[in-house]
């Protein structure tokens, strides 16, 4: 636990768990990141918003964090509140016969395994996919074609005051790999996803089959955060970066997968600037081959 005081002090004084300098490597996919100012839970709403309005109030930098899976954190101290939503943020509830209430905090394979059991299909695609409901929302998560934004009907959410909301899905909200709180600040606190009804046993198959194709493909057991880059219409990164004969080139002990192209992984011990070097690298690559400016679809925190 740790201050007391202003900012500290309140949250103590709502019960609300924190650390100071908090290591935060160990809690990303890509194995990097230093000492965040501090790391936080929240609950329910309630504490989010004291949080929040705290955080204004006393000018503390809130980064809201899913699973950490998306994001490279630089391994300089880093002045930002993680904020990680739990406890009632996990839940998981029927709303009618194909509708679900989902909370921001759930984790993705945990949302999957509860609709294969209830026999509602649509989001199989997202088998494989680490991550959480909420981080799956902003980043519009998907593969093969299809975003969660999809099949999402409405978003609760917390904005940057404090004051909550509910956004009536807008299908301009979404588009590939983005949404609108990308934009906005808002923080995702839940979602109601509108399903299909599926026999258990299709939804299991094509959700095995999935991963099965994932782990063949992916370098998915690395340290890393997924494709590094975003595909386009016209192009997939992977492709453009193996054809640059960039496959293998490492900074540090940072490399472009070799079984993957579009994965730059941490082969362990790998800085932020390292990864960062590799991927300006590779952007150059790419640029000066096919006059393609790649876009990165992980989030730089820094
Ligand atoms: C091996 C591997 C494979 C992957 N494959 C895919 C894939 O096929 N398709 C795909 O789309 N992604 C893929 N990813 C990337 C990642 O898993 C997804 O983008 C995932 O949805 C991110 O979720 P997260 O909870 O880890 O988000 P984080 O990485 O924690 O956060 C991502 C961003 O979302 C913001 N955020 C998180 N939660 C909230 C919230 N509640 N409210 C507001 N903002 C929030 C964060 O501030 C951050 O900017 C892969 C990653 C790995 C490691």
């Amino acid at each position: 636990m740790g201050k007391v005081g202003g900012f500290y002090g309140k949250l103590r004084e709502a019960g609300i768990e924190f650390y100071n300098n908090f290591i935060i490597k160990d809690k990303t996919s890509f194995k990097i990141g230093g000492s965040v100012e501090c790391y936080l839970t929240v609950k329910n709403t309630g504490e989010l918003t004291i949080a929040v309005k705290s955080a204004r109030k006393w000018k503390k930098e809130l980064f809201i964090m899913g699973n950490l899976s998306n994001v490279l954190v630089t391994d300089r101290k880093i002045r930002k509140v993680f904020v990680e939503l739990k406890g009632g943020f996990e839940e998981i509830k029927a709303k009618g016969k194909t509708s679900v209430y989902a909370g921001a905090g759930i984790k993705i394979s945990v949302m999957l395994g509860w609709l294969m059991k209830h026999g509602l299909g649509s989001l199989e695609f997202l088998a494989g996919i680490p991550g959480k409901l909420g981080g799956a929302v902003y980043m519009n998560a998907g593969a093969y074609g299809k975003g969660i934004g999809s099949y999402i009907s409405r978003v609760y959410f917390t904005d940057k005051k404090g004051n909550c909301g509910i956004i009536e899905n807008g299908r301009e909200a979404f588009s590939y790999r983005h949404s609108i709180f990308q934009d906005n600040g808002f923080i995702i606190t839940g979602v109601e996803l509108k399903l299909k009804k599926r026999p258990v046993e299709d939804i299991r198959k094509e959700m095995a089959s999935l991963i099965k194709i994932r782990h063949s493909k992916h370098p998915w057991n690395a340290y890393c955060a997924g494709s590094f880059f975003k595909n386009d219409r016209n192009y997939t990164a992977g492709k453009l970066i193996e054809e640059a004969g960039l496959k293998g080139l490492t900074c540090g002990k940072a490399e472009v997968s070799r079984m993957h192209a579009n994965f730059l992984i941490n082969k362990g011990g790998a800085k932020f600037k390292d990864v960062v070097k590799l991927a300006n690298l590779v952007k150059k690559a790419v640029y000066r081959k096919f006059g393609i400016q790649l876009e990165e679809e992980v989030k730089y925190v820094n």
